[in-house]
């Protein structure tokens, strides 16, 4: 039996585990986890998205993959930019995230093809997108370097990755913020989506994940070229951006 261990937020669990507690925490909160995401982010995370789509190169006819889509906020920017001769995909591990994802979509107009997959395994062909993001997503995941070299993987050579993720806050805002990310989040998680545990696994998952220079040396080990971020809010998020040539 493998014995690996791994973080789920601060709990060391056997790595087995791990794809079936993040899934409890998604099966929690997906119907209520746009409304969290507004309230938690004061709304912020519209902008940190917007950044994303202004990073993306991406324009008519590009073909987009959205890894851990979840309820398909990036996808939707994305295929609105891509129109009619563009393919956007949303995936997601999680059966409930992807079904109001597509849901939303739907409401919105649009029909885009969706993928219930696990990052680490990409059912796409090499060399195949033009662009691909995953926001809010690797820091879920057991395997981020297997994840970061799948992504690379289904590029095309010239395409880019973007990696929307929480990150190090700027040290002096940090005791702040470590007070409303342990205190207040769980407490308006309990409120709304009547689930505390799964509001402090996402500041747990925060902490233990990998800051911007080590997230910038994963993408670089796995082959992107031009890694670079952009600290966004005092670094509570940054934008990790790579090309594959
Ligand atoms: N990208 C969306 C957004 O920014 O609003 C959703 C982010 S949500 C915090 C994280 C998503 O990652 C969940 O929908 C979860 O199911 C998905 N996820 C976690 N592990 C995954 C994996 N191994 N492969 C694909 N998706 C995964």
């Amino acid at each position: 039996m493998n014995d690996t261990k791994t973080h789920f937020g601060f709990e060391e669990i056997q790595e087995a585990d791990k794809v079936r507690r993040v899934a409890g925490v998604f099966d929690s909160v997906a119907q209520r986890y746009d409304l969290m995401n507004d309230v938690m982010s004061g709304g912020m995370h519209r902008l940190w998205k917007a950044f994303t789509i202004a990073k993306s190169g991406v324009r008519e006819g590009s073909r987009v993959l959205d890894v851990a889509g979840g309820t398909g906020d990036l996808s939707l920017a994305f295929a609105k930019r891509a129109g009619k001769t563009g393919q956007v995909w949303l995936t997601d591990i999680n059966n409930a995230m992807l079904t109001r994802g597509r849901d939303r979509l739907c409401d919105k107009g649009y029909l885009l093809p969706v993928a219930q997959c696990n990052a680490e395994k990409l059912p796409f062909p090499d060399d195949y997108f033009d662009c691909c993001t995953v926001a809010f997503g690797l820091r879920n995941m057991t395997h981020k370097d297997v994840a970061l070299a799948e992504m690379k993987r289904i590029l095309k050579p010239g395409g880019r990755l973007l990696v929307l993720e929480f990150s190090q806050v700027w040290k002096p805002l940090s005791p702040a913020y470590d007070f409303y990310s342990f205190n207040i989040i769980p407490k308006i998680g309990q409120l709304l989506v009547n689930d505390q545990d799964s509001y402090r696994y996402l500041a747990e998952s925060i902490r233990v994940h990998p800051d911007q220079e080590t997230m910038k040396s994963m993408m670089e080990q796995v082959g992107l070229e031009r890694v670079e971020y952009f600290n966004l809010t005092l670094g509570v998020v940054a934008l990790h951006r790579g090309f594959k040539f």
